[in-house]
């Protein structure tokens, strides 16, 4: 094999040089390893050591040290410029009785010891600028293949920890790789054990897994593992649409919008979850054609359920559900109601739903999308070209506040709110100018002449 050239950052050396000096070893690992050899520049570098995290301190002293998992010998040196870099001393995992935390972590001062606890083969190379690769299970070879295999017996290494087999499918997603052979069916007999992991790292996993660009076939293979920790998922699979707008069941139908989605992770979310609650609303009208009224809140309601299990923000939760929910609304062409929108939802929800949209047209039967696609344009070159020239789009953009209302003798309350609304209104329809002299005008004149009315 051709050699490769590393380009350790500075401090990464440095790092290497500073315990090598003090007597101990150190080699980069794991992630930044594997990057390298892909040609793909890591984003950070981790090292292991022999020395125990005491003395990992010793040699930094008078650095800025953040202990990151003093349990399990990890700690970041945080250099003046730059990712900090995770220096772990090299260890064997005890004995896995939950599948997820080693009841013991026994510290070695063996490099082999540490690889041999690793994942994958691809993930458990060590690399030292003065010393070269150490490659001790041909991760390597597999890297050129393009296979994910576990070090060690699959199943065992499943058992141990079910975080790895979320791990297997993200590394499947993320960099493309298939799964080799009895690694892929160690994951189906351990799959039950995804239930002992904790919500937020599921959420995290299936996060980078949705992000990755080969998210679709890996879900497509292995939808009974995702299935296991998204029950609600399943109906999906097999829920056929006989409607002439769609060529796939609602499953795959999922999968394709999920392709066609930018790689944005409340948009992948969304796109996941936007069809949820189409099984629960499939009714058939006489003439053997098939309907889903009123799925998009249904599976609003879904997607609140799956993401507050996996312990979303409120926010962020909020944010996904409501694209779900919206996911099927016409877009407006008129300049009215494309302000109205904007300025409910804000410019960032609402062009995240037109590639929601357009992801899910992409994902229907040939032709859909070519007939509907010039108007989802056609409402988001508007869209654009509304936001491009500043048009008043919230009360908060109006040259008029309800201070100024106060000043001009209006009682704050509901019905000052009101009246500011319908000024809003007056801008957006292009009666009046957004300027405060025009809109204290009409203020007045709404509220004395006509009284006012909500
Ligand atoms: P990324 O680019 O996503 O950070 P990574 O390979 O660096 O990928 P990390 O989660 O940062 O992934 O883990 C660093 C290394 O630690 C891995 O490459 C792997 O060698 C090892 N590792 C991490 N988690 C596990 C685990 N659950 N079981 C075994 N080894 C693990
Ligand atoms: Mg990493």
């Amino acid at each position: 094999m051709t050699p490769v050239i590393f380009q350790l950052p500075a401090p990464v050396g440095e790092v290497l040089a500073r315990l090598a000096a003090a007597g101990f070893e150190a080699w980069c690992v794991g992630g930044c390893v594997r990057d390298t050899l892909l040609g793909k520049r890591p984003f950070d570098w981790d090292v292991a050591t022999s020395a125990r995290p005491e003395e990992t301190r010793a040699v930094f002293a008078g650095e800025r040290l953040v202990e990151v998992g003093a349990a399990h010998g990890t700690i970041a040196l945080v250099p003046p410029e730059g990712h900090p870099i995770e220096i772990t001393t090299f260890r064997s995992d005890g004995e896995y009785t939950d599948a997820r935390h080693p009841d013991s972590v026994t510290f070695s001062r063996r490099l082999e010891d540490d690889l041999s606890r690793r994942d994958f083969t691809v993930n458990a190379m060590a690399y030292h600028p003065d010393r070269g690769l150490v490659d001790l299970f041909h991760g390597r070879e597999d890297l050129e293949q393009g296979l994910l295999r576990c070090v060690g017996d699959p199943a065992r290494r499943f058992q141990e920890d079910a975080l790895r087999i979320l791990r297997c499918l993200r590394f499947a997603s993320q960099l493309g790789f298939a799964i080799q052979q009895s690694t892929g069916a160690a994951l189906w007999e351990e799959k039950g054990r995804l239930q002992t992991l904790s919500h937020e790292r599921v959420r995290e996993e299936l996060t980078k897994l949705l992000c990755g660009e080969n998210a679709a076939p890996v879900l497509r293979e292995y939808a009974g593992i995702l299935f296991t920790l998204l029950p609600e998922l399943a109906p999906m699979k097999g829920c056929a649409q006989e409607t002439p707008y769609h060529c796939f069941d609602v499953w795959e139908h999922t999968l394709h919008a999920l392709e066609h989605a930018p790689a944005d992770a409340a948009l992948r979310w969304a796109a996941l979850l936007h069809d949820t609650g189409k099984p629960a609303r499939k009714t058939f009208s006489p003439d053997g054609v098939a309907h889903f009224y009123g799925h998009p809140p249904e599976s609003g309601r879904v997607a609140r359920r799956v993401l507050t299990r996996l312990r979303f923000s409120k926010r962020e939760a909020e944010w996904i559900a409501s694209l779900v929910d919206h996911h099927e609304d016409p877009m407006p062409m008129g300049e009215k109601a494309l302000k109205r929108l904007l300025g409910q939802h804000g410019e960032a929800f609402v062009f995240t739903l037109f590639q929601l949209q357009e992801a899910d047209l992409s994902a229907k039967a040939p032709g859909v999308f070519q007939r509907r696609l010039p108007d989802l344009e056609g409402s988001r070159a508007r869209a654009r070209a509304i936001l491009e020239r500043g048009d008043c789009l919230t009360l908060g953009d109006l040259a008029l506040s309800g201070e100024d209302l106060k000043a001009l003798g209006i009682p704050p309350g509901p019905e000052m709110g009101s009246l500011l609304r319908r000024l809003l209104d007056a801008v957006q329809e292009g009666g009046v100018p957004n300027q405060a002299a025009a809109l204290e005008r009409l203020a007045l004149c709404l509220w004395r002449e006509e009284g006012y009315k909500k």
